[in-house]
């Protein structure tokens, strides 16, 4: 593991913050989970304006410009030196004194840890994962917006919790309204008669970069795509079933509630869609290439 703390780069064991970041103290900051693949950061683009849209919605001023930020990220996959791996970019309110204040904070700090990563085994991308709904609901957008990629994940953590303590790796939450919103850290997508339906950013979701992925690999092969409200009864009633993140990449969902999936294996359009999914990784991002220092 390598970690870029504000310009430097440590080995894992020796990086370390101050426990007075307002990122430990009250979750005060943004992040972004990133893959590379091959030696090529996917989507960092896409990344990187996200994280920048948080933390302006945050009054969260970025300490550099997005392509010193770029820069950074890939300098420290390099100095990671393997070709595939996981990258997680946090930038934090900085160090402050004890008290909510962020202006008390001097300054934002920005790590960026690059290590390996492996969400869900091997094994489920082939039978497809049974999931449940439950009690948790997604935040409500008035609160804290679920579009901002900030580091109060608790809400997620609550569902990852109920889920695993019913005997789940993963559950879909619902909104306030009682639509369905997305899983503790993947977008949903069901295929219903052909047209491949996820629930609307209007729902109270994070407006994931797989998810627009799979949106335009979708229409790349004139498969209509809707953007909509969603119930429990179409989830169960779907003909296909998947989530999308970029840890999880694509993993077909073959059982909902007890309720099963379509054919309850993974479905053609799932399948047709994992593929074009890997297609793209390898020929989609910015390169690394290996650097001195
Ligand atoms: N929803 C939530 C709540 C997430 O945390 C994530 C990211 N892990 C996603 C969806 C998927 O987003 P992306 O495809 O950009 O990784």
């Amino acid at each position: 593991m390598k970690v870029y703390i504000n310009g430097t780069i440590h080995d894992g064991q020796d990086a370390k913050i101050s426990v007075l970041d307002h990122g430990l103290l009250y979750g005060d900051g943004v992040f972004e989970g990133i893959r590379f693949y091959r030696s090529r950061v996917f989507k960092l683009v896409e990344h990187i304006d996200r994280l920048y849209e948080s933390a302006h919605t945050l009054l969260l001023a970025m300490p550099m410009a997005k392509p010193e930020m770029i820069d950074a990220a890939v300098r420290t996959v390099a100095a990671h030196g393997k070709a595939d791996g996981y990258i997680r970019l946090i930038v934090t309110r900085g160090i402050g004194k004890l008290g909510l204040n962020p202006h008390n904070c001097t300054e934002p700090q920005v790590i960026i840890i690059v290590d390996s990563i492996a969400l869900y085994p091997p094994e489920l991308y082939e039978t497809g994962l049974e999931v449940i709904t439950i009690a948790t609901r997604r935040n409500v957008a008035e609160a804290i917006n679920p579009r901002i990629k900030s580091l109060n994940y608790l809400n997620n953590v609550l569902a990852k919790i109920e889920a695993l303590n019913a005997g789940y790796e993963e559950a879909l939450m619902l909104n306030a309204d009682g639509y369905v919103a997305e899983a503790t850290g993947d977008n949903v997508f069901i295929l219903k008669r052909g047209v491949l339906k996820t629930p609307s950013i209007d729902c109270g979701i994070l407006e994931g970069i797989t998810r627009a992925a799979v949106i335009g690999l979708a229409r790349e092969r004139a498969i209509a795509v809707a953007e909509t409200l969603l119930t429990r009864h179409d989830l169960y009633t779907a003909d296909e079933c998947f989530l999308t993140g970029t840890a999880a990449e694509i993993i077909p969902v073959i059982k909902i509630d007890g309720r099963t999936i379509g054919s309850g294996k993974p479905g053609p359009t799932t399948l047709e869609l994992i593929k074009g999914f890997r297609k793209l990784t390898d020929v989609d991002g910015v390169e690394v290439r290996p650097r001195s220092g």
